[in-house]
Formats: C-alpha cells, structure tokens, sequence
C-alpha cells in the first residue's frame, strides 16, 4: 500500500520548497496539484474565457486533455500533447488559476488523476484540500502557513532575484485576495484538516520545516507498523 503525505496551505507558505525537498529525501513523488490548476488556467486563457463562464469552460474542458510524467523526479504537466511546465509560473496564470479553480468542473477533471496518483505511488501532495477532501485518509497531513507579511517578504525577494521589479503593497495585497479567494469558495475552501498538523513556518528555517515532517511521516510509520 502507498503512504500519502498531504501539505495544505495558502499560496507563499512555503508548501513546494518543503514538498519538494522532503519528497526527495523520503524518496516519494512530489505531486504539485497547484501547476496540475494552473495548467487549464492557461488553457482557459489562450481561448480567452473568463472564470465566471461556467458553460464555456465546461465546454472547453470536454477537448482538454491533461497528464503527468516524471523527468529526473520533476513533474511535468503535459496538456493536450503539449509540455506546458514551463508556463505555469506567470502572474497571469496564478491569478487565473485562482479563480477558475472554484469552478466544480474544474476541481473534477483533475480528482481523480490526484487520487490515482496517490494510490498507485508513495507521494508527497501539496495543494489547498488535499487533507480536507482529495486524500481524506492520508497517513499525515500537514497545513503549512506563515504570516502575509513572511510570506510577502519571500515573495518579493524570490521576484527580485528574478530580475523583476515590484513593491510590498502590491505583494500583500494579491496575497490577500488569493487567500479570500481560497478559503471563500463554496467548493472545497482552504482551511485546516481536523487531523492536520498545524506548522506556521514564519520564523522557520526550510530544515526545520522539513525536520517536523519528516518526524511526523516517521511516527506514522510506526503506527502504520
Ligand atoms: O499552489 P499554486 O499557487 O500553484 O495554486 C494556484 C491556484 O490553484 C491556487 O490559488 C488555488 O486557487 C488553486 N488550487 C486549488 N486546489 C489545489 C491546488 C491549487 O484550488 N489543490
């Protein structure tokens, strides 16, 4: 049987840095639902829909496909035949993604590729309601946040090692409107599982972070004998 690890959290908490190292360390597969959202965000866009035409979309979506390969242990969202990783980063399509992800056919397409994955591989998943509704029994669950300001404060330095100019206010604000966005929508909000264990990684070093789960995934361990 597969052990599954479920990391939920607001956007900037830190979630994929963490996922990503401790899927490497434990030797699982880290499977990021949040490019898997972004990737028919992108799709939305390039057909130009806007995230409140439910109609359109649903129709949209009959024609899309969506897959996961592995290369070198980095997923890779492959849409339509088309290998769209190196997309998914844009502001632009976060802020889609976002939105368009509170549309139940949207979060449908895409459940049970989520679920197979988890069944078929030992996997670290990181999203928004994997503790809460795509893995109800993972054997631990984690729900990473951190204060907006740490997390505005990553964020900006992570924008300007990449050369692009921005400020703290705007920062906060989108940070703000994504977290209403998440923990507002009737279909599956962010928020804690009950069996989640709560970390606030604002004055966390990534070791530490990563030191609790491992911790946790080994009492789980234990217990799973
Ligand atoms: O984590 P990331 O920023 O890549 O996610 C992009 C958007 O996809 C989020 O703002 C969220 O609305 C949505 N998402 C979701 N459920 C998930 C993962 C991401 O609704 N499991």
């Amino acid at each position: 049987m597969s052990f599954n690890i479920a990391i939920d959290g607001p956007a900037g908490a830190g979630k994929s840095t963490i996922a990503r190292a401790a899927a490497r360390s434990l030797g699982f597969l880290y499977v990021d639902t949040g490019a898997m959202y972004r990737a028919i965000a992108l799709y939305l866009l390039r057909h130009h829909v806007q995230p409140d035409e439910s109609e359109k979309i649903e129709e949209l979506l009959k024609d899309m496909t969506i897959r996961i390969n592995y290369v070198n242990g980095e997923q890779q969202i492959i849409m339509n035949n088309e290998n769209v990783t190196g997309l998914l980063r844009a502001e632009e399509v976060g802020n889609m993604a976002s939105r368009s992800s509170a549309n139940p056919k949207v979060r449908e397409k895409l459940l049970q590729l989520q679920r197979d994955l988890a069944r078929d591989n030992d996997v670290i998943m990181d999203g928004r309601d994997i503790g809460t509704f795509v893995l109800p029994n993972a054997d631990v669950k984690v729900y990473l946040t951190a204060s907006v300001e740490e997390r505005a404060k990553r964020r900006y330095v992570e924008l300007k090692e990449k050369g692009i100019e921005t400020d703290m206010e705007t920062i906060e604000k989108d940070i703000r409107d994504r977290d209403y966005q998440d923990m507002n929508r009737t279909i599956a909000p962010l928020k804690q599982a009950e069996d989640a264990i709560l970390i606030d990684s604002s004055k966390m070093t990534i070791k530490e972070v990563m030191d609790r789960i491992v911790d946790a995934f080994q009492e789980s361990l234990k217990l799973k004998g």
